[in-house]
C-alpha cells in the first residue's frame, strides 16, 4: 500500500516542514484531497488515502484522514474516487474552447493529429501548428488552462489535400520535414496514398531525427510491412487492417458475403487477407499501438440519434464545426450502404476485443471534433464503447486513456496515482470500475495540481 511505507514519526517530521514551507512560502495551489478512495489503474486495486498536492506535483499519500492543514484548499474525497486525468490520443482542435472543454471532462492530456487551417471548418483538421504553439506556451506559463498537447502539425500526404504537404517524391519528403521542423511538432502524421519510395524516406528522416511518425494506412500496402518500417500507431479501422478482426476463415467469409464482395473484390483484398495474422504479430514485435478511434466511426451508425446530435455542449463549439456535423449526418442518411457501415462497425469491435486479447497496445482516441465528436465528452464515449460494444473490463478502457498514453510517451511521472507523480487528476462522485458510465460522475478535475473543474453539490453528472 502506498501510505504503508510512511511511518508515523517520519510523517510528523515531514508535516511540520510541510506547514513550514506553506506558511513561509505562501504557495498557492496547494490541495487536500481526504479520505478518497484511490484507483491504480494499472492493477484496478482501490485503496483509501489522503492525497496531498503541493505545486503541481503530488507531494504525498497517506492513510485517511491523517493529514490536517489550514492553509490548503480541502476537498472532502469521501465516498469518491480518485484516477489520474484522462488522454485523448486522436483529436483536432480548431478552438480555443476545445481546451476547457476537455478540461472539463477530466481529459488533462491530448494528441492532436494535425491539420493546417487559420479558422475553423467543419472540425476533422487542427488550426496551424504556430497558433497551437502559441496555446502551448501560454498554458506553460500558466497564463491559459488546458490539457497536456503534443501535436503532429501540418500532414503528409499523397491525396493532394490543400492543407496537407506533399510527399510524392522524394524532395517533397525533405521539404515536410523541413517544414515541420521548422513548425516545432512533436512527432509527424502521415495521411493516405503515399507512394511506398516516400513512405521510407519519411521512415528514414523520421529516424535521423528523432521523430515518432504515425497515422493513417496507405493502401494498397500491406499493413505488416508498414509497421516494419516502424509506424508507431495505426489510426482508425482501414482495408489493411480490417481483416485482422478474426481468425476464423468461417467468420471472415461470412464477413464478406454480408458485405457483398464480388469475385473482383475478394481478389484485390486477398493480400490483406493473406497478411491478416501477420498485423497481428508485426503489432507485437514492433511495439506498435493501434488507435481504433471508435467513436468517430459508431458516428457513422448515428444519424437518428437526436440526444447525441442536441447535445448542449454543441453551443461552445464553432457553428462552422456543427455544420459539419450536420452535413455528415445528411450524408449518412442518404447512404444506402448502412448496413455495410453497420458491418464494419461490428468488426472493429471485435478488432479491438482481438487486440486487447492479445495484448497490442490500445489507445483511446475520439477523433473529436470531426464528424460530429465533441470535444472531452467524445473520449468518455470512447471508453463506453470499448466496454459495452468492444467487451474490454473497465478497467482495460480505462488503461487505454491513462497508462498506455503515458507509456506510449514515455512519460515517468504521469498515470499514477503516486509521491512524485504530477497532479492530473480526476475526482469522480461514483466508481468507473464498476459501470464505466461512471466516468460521467466528475467532481473534480486538478490540471498540475491546480482545480479546474469543481461541480457544486446540487449540480448534475
Ligand atoms: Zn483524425
Amino acid at each position: 500500500m502506498v501510505g504503508d511505507y510512511l511511518k508515523m514519526g517520519n510523517i510528523r517530521v515531514l508535516f511540520l516542514s510541510l506547514l513550514f514551507v506553506s506558511c513561509h512560502l505562501q504557495r498557492k495551489g496547494d490541495v487536500l484531497i481526504s479520505n478518497t478512495n484511490i484507483i491504480d489503474i494499472e492493477t484496478g486495486k482501490v485503496f483509501k488515502g489522503d492525497v496531498l498536492v503541493k505545486d503541481s506535483v503530488i507531494l504525498t499519500i497517506s492513510k485517511p484522514n491523517t493529514i490536517s492543514f489550514h492553509d490548503l484548499q480541502f476537498i472532502d474525497g469521501t465516498d469518491h474516487y480518485l484516477i489520474p486525468g484522462l488522454w485523448d490520443m486522436h483529436v483536432h482542435i480548431q478552438d480555443s474552447t476545445y481546451l476547457s472543454m476537455f478540461l472539463d471532462y477530466g481529459v488533462t492530456g491530448v494528441r492532436d493529429m494535425g491539420g493546417c487551417v487559420n479558422i475553423p471548418t467543419d472540425g476533422c483538421e487542427s488550426v496551424c501548428p504556430e497558433i497551437l504553439n502559441r496555446w502551448k506556451v501560454a498554458m506553460e506559463e500558466d497564463l491559459m488552462n488546458g490539457p497536456t498537447l503534443f501535436i503532429a502539425g501540418t500532414q503528409l500526404s499523397g491525396t493532394g489535400w490543400p492543407t496537407s504537404l506533399p510527399v510524392a517524391t522524394r524532395e517533397e519528403v525533405t521539404n515536410a520535414f523541413r517544414q515541420n521542423l521548422q513548425d516545432q511538432v512533436d512527432f509527424i502524421k502521415v495521411y493516405e496514398e503515399i507512394p511506398w519510395e516516400s513512405y521510407q524516406e519519411i521512415a528514414r528522416l523520421a529516424k535521423q531525427h528523432h521523430l515518432d511518425f504515425v497515422g493513417h494506412v496507405s493502401e494498397p500496402f500491406l499493413l505488416s510491412d508498414i509497421l516494419d518500417l516502424g509506424q508507431k500507431s495505426i489510426e482508425h479501422i482501414r482495408e489493411p487492417l480490417v481483416y485482422s478482426f478474426t481468425d476464423d476463415p468461417a467468420e471472415l467469409e461470412d464477413f464478406m458475403v454480408a458485405d457483398g464482395y464480388t469475385e473482383d473484390d475478394r481478389q484485390f483484398v486477398q493480400p490483406w487477407i493473406e497478411d491478416a495474422n501477420n498485423v497481428i504479430e508485426s503489432f507485437k514485435k514492433n511495439q506498435a499501438w493501434f488507435t481504433p478511434t471508435m467513436a468517430v466511426q459508431y458516428a457513422r451508425l448515428r444519424f437518428q440519434d437526436t440526444q447525441w446530435i442536441a447535445h448542449p455542449e454543441r453551443k461552445r463549439m464553432p457553428a462552422s464545426v456543427n455544420e459539419g456535423m450536420n452535413q455528415h449526418l445528411m450524408r449518412m442518411k442518404n447512404s444506402r450502404d448502412y448496413e455495410g457501415d453497420l458491418l464494419w462497425w461490428q468488426a472493429l469491435t471485435k478488432l479491438v476485443k482481438r487486440f486487447s486479447n492479445e495484448n497490442i497496445g490500445l489507445l483511446a482516441g475520439s477523433d473529436a471534433a470531426c464528424e460530429g465528436g465533441i470535444p472531452g465528452y467524445s473520449l468518455h464515449e470512447e471508453l463506453i464503447l470499448m466496454v459495452e460494444e468492444a467487451r474490454l473490463s473497465p478497467l482495460g478502457a480505462l488503461q487505454t486513456a491513462i497508462i498506455n498514453p503515458c507509456t506510449y510517451f514515455g512519460l515517468k511521472y504521469n498515470g499514477k496515482i503516486q509521491d512524485g507523480y504530477c497532479a492530473d487528476l480526476v475526482l469522480l462522485k461514483e466508481n468507473p470500475l464498476e459501470n464505466i458510465r461512471n466516468i460521467h460522475s466528475i467532481k473534480a478535475v486538478f490540471k498540475k495540481g491546480k482545480v479546474v473543474r469543481f461541480a457544486q453539490e446540487n449540480s448534475s453528472n
